[in-house]
């Protein structure tokens, strides 16, 4: 088929563009075909603004001005970017260039007159430009007027090159190409012919169209998800029956008295459906959802004693090794005082502990273990694993989590624990073949974090109010700007503000970085020594949003706080306020926005992760929703959960109806296993 040979088919595509093409995954044409333009990022020319009408509220907006000034850098950790300043007769933009986008650079001059796309924010001193896309006017003009599309783009590629060949491949795609969703859902919902859509996401022939389109592929990308989440899901329950386990008995009792605590009543809820699942027939699939600080480790160790106590063993799997070290220590209080062999499987085992540990697994000596990782490799074997459990999941992805429940030989029960909160009705779409079990509330005597907001002309008084909690004896956290969605970028920004504040304000002051570049054991290193209060402010990225326990931290500073979502920012909160003096999480912002302002009020008030999360999704014009990138919905290509959130819902039911009748249903798995979608459907369906 057309779709499947190599784009050097395609002409002015030689061996060396090949090659520039694959670094965006485009081989065949087909792929290329599926290389949407960047969303928003289409070149409308009846919208070119000034910098001056450019609205500061991180919409995409298109504005036209000459290059004023070029600053390209190499950080220490060798990642590039660059900041163009440009300008026209009402005033200057900074522009922020990362990743590929950089080497374009190299061909522009001082002066030479540009176009930029990207979202626009006010930033310290001039407007700022990030998601930005940048090309020469001269470049832009030999293409003819009207909506262009731009693409991203790699290395020696250019607009123009990715556009020609595009127009190329659509010219094959007029002649054939299959339709991929079922007759009756195209005429139900009035959408495109498949040639129409891509034709009109490349080349829109006018804003309604593009919109025609868009409404098109985000609905086909979410119904074969789902079709996918309910064809594993029935194969599942067809191929395996549960480990079915008894009441609870003596052991299970001894091991909840362990606890030291009466149970909250969201616990005994969610405790009662686990249980229920675990006694019954078919394998648990359970999520719970629970939000920061819910207690949620109690019901693991409660489903890991009933597992142990039918004479099984179960594995609890944590995202990081401090983690992993916190609940192992847990399992030592509460597990092994009612006689169950529990162990710790981490990367920094000697070789010797290892082994052991691996012969203890194997022989069924040891009965729970908890680990990171280091638990899916395949010299992990167990005698009778029946209880799986991940903590924080959205660490994990689908492929590990199947990797894990591959290590029984019955299909063993699986327990999911985050503090993702995702409200329920888009959980429950999409984690399409999970169970879900909601905690709401704390656990009695603990006192809610103060939040307060303040603009940036108050940092110095910030800053000595965390001095203030240091001389207390407390320690606090410096939590840095989201930049990009990028570790790389968010690393670097934590490394400069960790020299601005141990050089001004926390001069002398021992404080540790931790950001998501650093090794495992630098990692490992920075929290141990803020554990154990060496030092005394953790400058962070977001990396040390997942379940950290320092109850002596008092005090959180959210720098540009603006930029985060509000259940992120409840997650890093959450970092704060685990111990028995008062606590304040501080939201530093440089926004002078009234609608930010407003939204960073919420927090002041609002300390459930669920509204939060409801609250973000109503205002989502703001940003980022905590969690989904992590969550392997990034894995997305067009559709957007949130923004398509009723879609979603309407892709769910049309799947629903596809797989249940056979015929839909094996058209539905023929369209997905077919090439012209590189591969991006089969992947669902066969992972
Ligand atoms: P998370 O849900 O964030 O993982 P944890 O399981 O770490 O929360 O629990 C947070 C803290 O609350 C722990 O110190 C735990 O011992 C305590 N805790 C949990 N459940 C209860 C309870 N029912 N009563 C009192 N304290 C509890
Ligand atoms: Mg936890």
């Amino acid at each position: 088929m057309w779709w499947q040979e190599p784009i050097t088919k395609l002409k002015g595509i030689g061996p060396k563009k090949a090659l520039e093409f694959e670094n965006l995954n485009v081989q065949t044409i087909g792929d290329l075909l599926n290389h949407f333009p960047r969303q928003g990022c289409y070149l409308d020319y009846s919208h070119v603004k000034t910098i001056k009408e450019l609205t500061t509220d991180g919409e995409m907006q298109l504005f036209k001005g000459r290059i004023v000034r070029l600053n390209q850098r190499r950080s220490a950790r060798n990642m590039k970017y660059a900041t163009v300043t440009v300008g026209d007769d009402t005033g200057f933009a900074e522009v922020m260039l990362f990743g590929p986008q950089v080497y374009g650079v190299r061909f522009l001059k001082n002066g030479e007159e540009v176009l930029v796309i990207g979202k626009v924010t006010q930033g310290r001193t001039a407007k700022s430009v990030t998601n930005a896309s940048l090309s020469a006017v001269k470049e832009e003009q030999q293409a003819a007027p009207g909506i262009l599309p731009t693409y991203a783009l790699t290395g020696g590629l250019s607009q123009n090159q990715v556009r020609s060949a595009v127009k190329q491949a659509l010219a094959l795609a007029k002649k054939e190409l299959p339709e991929c969703l079922p007759a009756p859902i195209m005429v139900k919902y009035h959408f495109l012919g498949r040639y129409e859509a891509l034709r009109n996401i490349h080349f829109p022939s006018s804003p309604k169209l593009l919109d025609e389109a868009t409404r098109r592929f985000v609905f086909e990308e979410l119904f074969f998800l789902q079709c996918g989440l309910l064809h594993h899901r029935t194969k599942i329950k067809q191929e395996n029956s549960g480990i079915k386990m008894s009441p609870n008995g003596k052991l299970w009792l001894q091991v909840k008295h362990n606890l030291g605590f009466e149970l909250t009543a969201s616990q005994k809820k969610a405790w009662q459906e686990i249980d229920d699942d675990m006694q019954g027939t078919e394998p648990m699939n359970r999520l719970v959802q629970g939000d920061v600080g819910s207690g949620k480790t109690a019901l693991a160790l409660l489903a890991m004693a009933k597992a142990v106590e039918n004479g099984y063993q179960t594995c609890l799997m944590a995202p990081t090794e401090i983690l992993a070290e916190q609940h192992y220590k847990e399992m030592q209080k509460v597990l092994e005082p009612a006689g169950i062999h529990t162990a710790l499987l981490t990367g920094s085992l000697s070789t010797k502990q290892r082994r052991e540990v691996l012969e203890g697994l194997a022989d069924g000596s040891i009965q729970a273990v908890v680990g990171t990782y280091a638990l899916i490799q395949d010299a992990v074997v167990f005698q009778s694993l029946a209880l799986v459990i991940t903590d924080e999941q959205h660490r994990f992805g689908v492929a590990q989590r199947a990797k894990l429940q591959d290590k029984s030989t019955a299909a063993p029960h699986v327990l999911i624990m985050t503090a993702t909160p995702i409200p329920r009705t888009l959980a429950l779409t999409v984690y399409g073949d999970l169970d879900v079990s909601l905690m709401k509330g704390l656990p009695p005597g603990r006192k809610p974090v103060q939040t307060l907001c303040y603009t940036e002309d108050m940092r110095p008084g910030v800053y000595k109010g965390l001095i203030h909690q240091i001389q207390q004896g407390h320690q606090g956290y410096v939590v840095c700007p989201l930049i990009e969605e990028s570790e790389g970028v968010d690393a670097k920004a934590a490394s400069e503000l960790y020299d601005e504040l141990t050089q001004t304000y926390l001069k002398g002051i021992p404080c540790g970085l931790l950001h998501g570049r650093l090794k495992a054991e630098e990692k490992d290193q920075v929290m141990e020594d803020f554990v154990k209060g060496k030092t005394k402010v953790l400058i962070t990225t977001t990396v040390v949003e997942v379940g950290v326990n320092v109850p002596n931290a008092t005090l959180m500073i959210i720098e540009g706080a603006d930029r985060f979502g509000l259940a992120q920012m409840h997650q890093l909160r959450g970092r704060v306020g685990r111990g028995s003096a008062q606590s304040y999480c501080v939201l530093l912002t440089a926004s002078q926005n009234p609608v930010t302002l407003e939204r960073l009020q919420i927090m002041r008030t609002c300390s459930d992760g669920f509204l939060l999360a409801e609250k973000d999704l109503e205002l989502r014009g703001a940003g980022q929703f905590f969690g989904l990138r992590q969550h392997g919905l990034s894995d997305l290509y067009i559709a957007d959960i949130l923004r398509d959130a009723d879609t979603l819902v309407e892709a769910r039911k049309a799947a629903l109806w596809a797989m249940h009748d056979p015929e839909t249903a094996a058209f539905v798995e023929n369209a997905a296993a077919t090439t012209q979608f590189d591969g991006r459907f089969d992947r669902i369906f066969n992972a």
